[in-house]
């Protein structure tokens, strides 16, 4: 069967290579002119023999996503609405700073998990994303950055990546692999809202990245009514899974805090908070709720805002306030609903 080759690691590839009686440094060949030249088409790969390149063209094929919808935000933040094979939909979004370019992609098809101010949740989960629908997002984002160069990748698309995780797992390998995207582990973050065997999973392979994990509240009864994964992993089990997680991998955790006007900002979530993140070394991230249509939810004003970081300002520089970009275009954080437009003004 013909193989998709954005989802061979090189030894994959090599084997497959060798088992079609070819020598092993075609496999080398070919895998720069995917990942350096960036030419996925056999045909132009012009250092291979006639004979197999048309060998190659019946045992592999590269299927991208086709981008259906482009939206440029005022800060140059760009949503991609992609339509995969089976027609369904899944977006992502470039987000430039500076010298940097963060590319944040999908893992899945919606999301099972439910969190009740996200926008995919009210998707539902359709289906995994293949491991191949994972890495031709970055493979699409890299060409259409074209000189400027992709610097980081974060798990933040739709979808709980934890709940894919093999998918997931493999197409990190593909990601770091210094033959296919050689992207460094601290330049890929996973972020999950706390599937605990599957963090504790995540330790045991031994791979390398950044972690983040959506708390949102530190109170337990809390949690559990806006992420209701919280009443089967509880915030001491999760607690406990991530020191461990801590211990036997090499960075710090990133807490992410959606800031929800009126539920999770005032003096008793602060002092939960401060109690949860005193002994974990880790970092916290705070943004503010970025509006859902029809979700029951207020996003807290600037003063609101300061207010609550103040009042943790003991945690000093491992607190950051990431400022929502992209907003505009229902691009930010927890608006991907995959929600295709007709009128778009061209
Ligand atoms: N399932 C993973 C990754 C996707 S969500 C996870 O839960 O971490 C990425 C981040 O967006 C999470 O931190 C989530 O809490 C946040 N988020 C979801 N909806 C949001 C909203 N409406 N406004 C701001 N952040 C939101």
């Amino acid at each position: 069967m013909a193989k998709q080759v954005l989802e061979l690691l090189p030894e994959e590839l090599i084997q497959s290579i060798l088992d079609l009686g070819e020598k092993k440094f075609r496999a080398k060949q070919i895998l720069n002119w995917i990942y350096l030249k960036k030419i996925t088409n056999f045909a132009e790969m012009t250092s291979l023999s006639e004979t197999l390149r048309l060998k190659l063209q019946n045992q592999f094929y590269t299927t991208l996503p086709t981008v259906i919808q482009r939206s440029i935000s005022i800060d140059g933040t760009k949503k991609y609405l992609l339509s995969l094979s089976d027609e369904s939909k899944i977006e992502m979004v470039l987000i430039p700073n500076g010298k940097k370019n963060t590319l944040c992609i999908s893992s899945q098809v919606g999301c099972a998990r439910n969190c009740q101010f996200c926008a995919t949740a009210k998707l539902g989960l359709k289906r995994n994303l293949e491991t191949y629908e994972i890495t031709s997002q970055v493979f699409l984002a890299i060409q259409e950055l074209g000189e400027d160069k992709l610097t980081n990748i974060v798990f933040m698309g739709m979808g709980e990546p934890l709940d894919n995780f093999d998918n997931v797992i493999k197409a990190i390998r593909i990601l770091q692999d210094d033959l296919c995207f050689n992207f460094s582990p601290r330049r890929i973050t996973l972020s999950t809202s706390g599937v605990i065997p599957q963090i504790a999973k995540l330790a045991d392979t031994g791979i390398k990245m950044k972690l983040a994990v959506s708390l949102n509240s530190a109170i337990q009864t809390k949690r559990e009514i806006i992420m209701p994964i919280s009443t089967t992993y509880s915030i001491s089990e999760l607690k406990k899974t991530l020191i461990d997680f801590r211990r036997k991998t090499s960075y710090r955790i990133t807490f992410e805090y959606v800031m929800i006007k009126d539920f999770n900002i005032g003096n008793e979530d602060v002092k939960a908070l401060l109690r949860f993140l005193g002994d974990i070394s880790c970092k916290l991230n705070v943004i503010k709720w970025n509006e859902v249509d029809d979700l029951p939810y207020k996003t807290p004003s600037d003063k609101e805002i300061e207010k609550f970081i103040n009042s943790m300002s003991v945690l000093s520089s491992a607190i950051t306030y990431r400022k929502s970009r992209g907003a505009d275009i229902d691009a930010a954080c927890g608006q991907l609903a995959a929600k295709y437009i007709h009128n778009v003004k061209e």
